[in-house]
């Protein structure tokens, strides 16, 4: 064979049984008017492996019952498998204890909780809170709302030109008013991946706490919160290959002592008593989680971690960074098409706009060929109005999808854009 029929491109190919990780996926399977779905959605909510799905058939089938109060065998088992979901976090994150790991609804319900109860005790006027240009609105109207009633100034870390954060502005935002910066680890509008081990050294040189948005970042690299040194970091257990309903809030344990409770039930009380303050509220965690949780769900995220770990965090991280570079470098070809983020440092999501082109037109149609993207303002429209746009398309990779898939969207894709052009 002549040297120039050598193929000398390195082979490309997932660190894991591919096909084998995609058959533990059965909504995989299925077909999107009449074609095979190819699901690039995953920053939105990431797709289920049987095992996950399973835990809910055995759940309610074997040990349905609430926990923490009941004497019965059900009421054991129950709280025995949400309990345990605890460690099964602390492992996940590198936290020091399980009683640092709060079960909430999501990322969102997580920051709301120290937005309330952190925030409300510890923030006033004169105080200043840093959030970036990066960040979902769950990050943003939590703090917006509270400074309303607080008093206390919001202040925005810019981003530069690529949708990377300007750690010199960070720098010079710092001072002896800041007492929190809250920000995404990774954004979900651009996959900018933000430098939080630095930002959080900074952060806490000038003596305030850094609370991580972390759901976009626990999908794609080992979370250490301890490395991090974060004082809270949030994530949702929908975007780890769980079920919706499910997430969770780490802090740091002397912190979690010191905070009040923000939601008031049963679960997070000591005693009750119509005494002036004679009612008393459990330890951390369970002051923070009053009313029954959502039970099956939790231990569902438990076992999605457990499923991630058996493939491997590092493994699956690199295996989209290898996607989101071949989609990268197959869309830069399509005339019109401009990427909006290009940070250095980047997780799998693929943010663009196409001229003469509307992001919705090109959403619907493209569904129509059985591909799923995100489009619109992403919950960050400070971002994309920073950008100029209103809406951008987002396409955005987990384990389970193919290089031919990436493919597949792109021929998908160009067909959509002279349709619509
Ligand atoms: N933060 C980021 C960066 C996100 O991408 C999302 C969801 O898209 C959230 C927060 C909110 O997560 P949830 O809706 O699960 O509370």
């Amino acid at each position: 064979m002549p040297d120039t029929a050598i193929d000398v491109r390195p082979a490309v190919q997932a660190p894991f049984d591919l096909k084998a990780l995609r058959d533990e996926f059965p909504i995989l399977a299925r077909e999107v008017h009449g074609k095979p779905l190819v699901y690039l959605d995953n920053a939105a909510t990431s797709q289920t492996p049987s095992r996950v799905i399973d835990v809910f058939n055995h759940y309610y089938t074997r040990y349905n019952a609430n926990i923490h109060r009941g004497l019965h065998t059900l009421a054991d088992e129950a709280t025995a498998a949400f309990e345990g979901t605890r460690a099964r976090v602390q492992a996940f994150l590198n936290a020091e204890d399980s009683r640092q790991v709060i079960f909430t609804r999501g990322t969102t319900e997580a920051i709301n909780l120290v937005a309330q109860s952190w925030g409300r005790q510890n923030l006033s006027a004169g105080d200043e809170v840093l959030i970036s240009m990066l960040e979902h609105h769950s990050n943003i109207v939590p703090w917006q709302l509270l400074a309303a009633e607080r008093g206390f100034t919001l202040k925005v870390i810019p981003v530069d030109e690529r949708g990377a954060l300007d750690i010199r502005a960070y720098r010079a935002l710092l001072s002896e008013r800041t007492k929190l910066v809250a920000v995404n680890h990774v954004s979900n509008a651009l996959g900018t991946i933000n430098p939080i081990k630095e930002m959080a050294r900074l952060a806490h040189q000038q003596g305030a706490l850094i609370l991580v948005d972390g759901a976009q970042a626990a999908p794609h690299q080992k979370i250490d919160v301890q490395d991090l040194d974060a004082d809270f970091y949030a994530f949702s257990g929908h975007k780890v290959y769980g079920p919706t309903g499910a997430g969770v809030l780490y802090g740091k344990k002397a912190l979690l002592d010191s905070m009040p409770p923000w939601q008031g039930g049963g679960e997070m009380i000591k005693t009750v008593s119509f005494e002036p303050s004679g009612t008393t509220f459990a330890e951390t965690p369970h002051k923070f989680e009053a009313g029954t949780p959502a039970i099956a769900e939790v231990i569902a995220m438990g076992e999605a971690l457990g499923w991630v770990e058996s493939v491997g965090i590092e493994a699956i991280g690199q295996w989209e960074s290898a996607l989101l570079a071949h989609a990268t470098e197959r869309v830069s070809q399509i005339d019109g098409l401009n990427i909006i983020g290009t940070a250095p440092n980047k997780a799998g999501v693929l943010s663009f706009v196409v001229d003469g082109a509307h992001s919705q037109d090109i959403g619907l149609l493209i569904d129509q060929l059985g591909v799923a993207i995100r489009t619109g303002h992403h919950c960050a429209q400070p971002l994309l109005h920073h950008f100029g746009v209103e809406a951008t398309c987002r396409a955005s990779f987990a384990a389970y999808n193919t290089l031919e898939e990436v493919d597949t969207f792109v021929a998908a894709l160009e067909r959509v854009i002279k349709m619509v052009r």
